[in-house]
């Protein structure tokens, strides 16, 4: 037996080889990556391939970053620690002092306080414009004008954008349009097959699909915004962990199935919904009551989603009932879940709103919005109506 000294521990062990091979990708924590010589590494540098240190990039977040982009019709996409980091990485990445922003007046929460509280205070205009009018829109333009951001389906409301009409706007201004597909996912629509620039998602909620990791995708049509995204990804160290990427790659795996199914019940569950005792009205794109009906059908091609929202016929006291009659349905601000989860905009992502804002949103003390997820139709239906019942 040779004697070594304890401190030999802390040399790294090759990995054991074997012909055959993993049929799981590895989780692969390591922050460095050792070079054998420094040529090695000049040359790695210079053409920035393979990995030297995590927050320039590592291979869980590669592998994930490949299979969404095939997900998306996309090239060298880029993973970042969650969908605020993305949208944090392309605003940082691509904007200066002076330029002007326009954002649907219905983005998530914190990307409407990034564009009112937070550009701003860089230097960077910003304003807010409903995305299902194109007069309001193009109204909204100016000269300094860098970049549209929008969501195709609007939260809570489920409105659907003009993406035609935004489109043809952006290029004929030759304004950058960046399309946060999160709600929508490329299972619904495809932002790069109607001309968007840039495409982001928070990966935390459809598409890893599990409620257990935190993460962000963004990807740019031009190859040179493709660079000054990453670099602010890495620069500002927006970079995602290992084990959520690795999370999130078993996770999209059953993205598709897990979508397909969500959407189908949602779509029965708005059915069952509208009309039902205590429901005063449904919001679901492919419903033909739906606001934006014959955009819905041309913008998703009948792909509604399993995003819904409804409005309860009484108030607060109403939906209180309603969540305490249906204690098994997770009353949680987040969505896509692969359960189906329920948030109330009045006391959470709308409570900064006055009640006059929230109405004019058309959002009441009764209104909820739904994810829905994979369980039973059946059992989402029976539960849904008994509790909307038990509120009157
Ligand atoms: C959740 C969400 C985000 C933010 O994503 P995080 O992963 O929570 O940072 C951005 N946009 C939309 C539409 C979202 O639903």
């Amino acid at each position: 037996m040779i004697k070594t000294p304890p401190t030999s521990l802390v040399r790294r062990t090759d990995w054991p080889t074997s012909v055959s091979r993993p049929v799981v990708t590895p989780l692969q924590p390591s922050v460095v990556y050792a070079s054998p010589d420094p040529d090695a590494l000049d040359a790695q540098y210079a053409d920035a391939s393979g990995f030297t240190y995590a927050r320039e990039g590592h291979p869980n977040a590669e592998v994930l970053a490949r299979k969404i982009d095939m997900l998306e019709g996309a090239d060298n996409g880029i993973i970042t620690g969650s969908g605020m980091s993305a949208i944090g990485a392309v605003f940082l990445g691509m904007l200066k002092a002076g330029d002007h922003v326009l954002g649907g007046d219905q983005l998530y929460g914190r990307s409407l306080r990034l564009m009112t509280q937070d550009l701003p205070r860089l230097g960077i205009t910003t304003s807010l414009a409903d995305p299902t009018d194109i007069d309001a829109m193009r109204a909204a333009i100016r000269p300094e004008t860098r970049m549209i951001l929008v969501e195709v389906v609007s939260n809570p409301t489920i409105r659907v954008a003009d993406m035609e009409g935004i489109a043809a706007l952006a290029k004929e201004t030759g304004v950058l349009l960046v399309v946060d597909n999160t709600f929508t996912t490329p299972r619904s629509y495809k932002p790069f097959e109607h001309d968007a620039d840039i495409v982001i998602h928070s990966v935390t909620k459809l598409l890893a699909g599990h409620s257990d990791a935190t993460l962000g995708y963004v990807a740019a049509r031009d190859p040179d915004h493709r660079t000054l995204i990453n670099d602010a990804n890495v620069t500002w160290g927006l970079t995602p962990s290992p084990f959520d990427c690795w999370l999130a790659e078993r996770g999209l795996h059953s993205f598709e199935l897990r979508y397909d199914r969500a959407q189908d019940n949602a779509r029965k569950l708005a059915d069952a919904l509208a009309g039902a005792k205590g429901i005063k009205r449904v919001i679901y794109p492919t419903r033909p009551d739906h606001p934006d009906h014959n955009r819905a059908t041309a913008v998703l091609g009948g792909q509604g989603g399993n995003m819904l929202s409804f409005e309860l016929e009484g108030g607060r006291a109403a939906a209180n009932a309603f969540t305490r009659a249906a204690p098994e349905l997770a009353f949680a601000p987040t969505l896509g879940d692969i359960g189906t989860t329920l948030s109330h905009p009045a006391s959470s992502s709308h409570r900064g709103l006055t009640p006059e804002g929230r109405s004019a949103l058309g959002i009441s003390e009764g209104f909820f919005r739904v994810s829905v997820g994979v369980e039973d139709a059946e059992l989402l239906i029976n539960e849904m109506t008994a509790a909307a019942a038990a509120t009157v």
